[in-house]
């Protein structure tokens, strides 16, 4: 069969093992996920009422065009409903932005490591991959990246906060870097973790967006609002950027009680506004750890935590997964010797934190 080329290389997405997969393997009663940003507590009160009242009839296809989800997200962030591309996560966006603009005679230009899903579509469709490494405090290297960019750039990959690191761009940075990129490049700025930034030089993206046709901003109700499970992730950008992706997206790409799901948790900010003040406090407890031990980590305005233990990330990883925790090891994100930690709940912090002590411990004995 006549495959594309560049796929005879391409893995299919390995999930992290499951809680119950664990539990089994290690003969635990309890198994605690801190591995892949999810909110640990959960959703809006809000989405389960919705849920509890919305006994759909299935056979009906959902709105292709989400446009309740599509006007009360637009009031929400002060946009055009014309503005906004729906995805099944904000991983498809990114997909139907590839899809649009990145083939064998295009390149493309993002950090590294960063989200791993900017380079594997790119990889489908066949584009150059041009990636900037980070510098040494996690951050993107806007210089380096613009450096990079000529006439056969389609599109720029921004992630900020940026996982896994959880460093952000700084505003006055964004600002310099979209006022010298040249119009022909979509910069598509990733805010997946936009709902827990704290930082006072944080930009205000959405208004950036009337400033820079260029601009495109990925969101998504996966992480702060507790919704990973129904898929709904969206972008923002101008009317016409926007008017060139939609014909790309499926027609029902986002399920119906998705649509609503996402819509009920959107009501709720007061929900939004709590996780944000739990994380930041579940934050604190994981730089305190790091700072009596001697640990280096990477500052985060995300709900995660890149911690430097000086030995593989891997047997991190092991040994707190036989005690019923899973994190990733920064060996499969890219940097050595860390873990990606999710900021969970106070109690499973406390719990992990004293199982990293063990760990330590444990290895200063030996
Ligand atoms: C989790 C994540 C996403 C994908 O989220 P979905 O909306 O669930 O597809 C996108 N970008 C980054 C940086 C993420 O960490």
């Amino acid at each position: 069969m006549k495959w594309k080329t560049q796929i005879h290389n391409l893995k299919s997405y390995q999930p992290g093992k499951t809680m119950d997969d664990v539990k089994e393997q290690f003969n635990l009663d309890k198994v605690v996920k801190l591995a892949s940003n999810e909110n640990p507590f959960g959703c809006s009160p809000a989405v389960k009422e919705y849920l509890a009242d919305h006994a759909l009839s299935h056979a009906i296809y959902p709105d292709g065009y989400a446009k309740e989800l599509r006007e009360g997200t637009a009031r929400f962030l002060g946009v055009e409903p014309g503005q906004l591309l729906f995805g099944n996560g904000s991983d498809e966006v990114i997909e139907i932005i590839a899809r649009a603009l990145l083939s064998s005679e295009t390149n493309t230009v993002m950090a590294v490591p960063t989200f791993p899903q900017y380079k594997h579509n790119a990889l489908v469709e066949g584009a150059e991959i041009r990636e900037i490494p980070l510098k040494g405090d996690g951050t993107h290297d806007l210089d380096a990246m613009l450096s990079a960019i000529d006439a056969d750039t389609s599109v720029v990959w921004l992630c900020s906060p940026n996982n896994p690191t959880g460093e952000y761009i700084r505003k006055s940075e964004l600002v310099a870097f979209l006022d010298a990129v040249p119009q022909h490049v979509l910069v598509v700025l990733d805010e997946a973790y936009y709902e827990y930034v704290v930082a006072g030089d944080y930009y205000q993206s959405i208004d950036l967006l009337p400033h820079y046709p260029q601009l495109l901003i990925t969101r998504t109700f996966s992480k702060a609002y507790g919704l990973a499970g129904f898929r709904v992730g969206y972008g923002v950008a101008s009317t016409e950027v926007i008017g060139k992706l939609e014909p790309i997206r499926e027609p029902f790409n986002n399920n119906a009680l998705g649509q609503g799901a996402a819509l009920a948790a959107l009501a709720d900010q007061a929900f939004i506004e709590k996780c944000k003040e739990e994380n930041r406090r579940g934050l604190q407890q994981y730089y305190d750890f790091c700072e009596e031990k001697g640990l280096k980590y990477f500052p985060s305005q995300a709900n995660f935590i890149l911690i430097d233990f000086g030995v593989s990330g891997d047997e991190v990883f092991q040994f707190l997964m036989s005690k019923g925790y899973i994190v990733r090891s920064g060996e499969a994100l890219g940097i050595p010797n860390t873990v990606r930690v999710t900021v969970g709940s106070a109690e499973q912090n406390d719990e992990v934190i004293s199982r990293m002590k063990e760990f330590l411990g444990a290895r200063l004995t030996q």
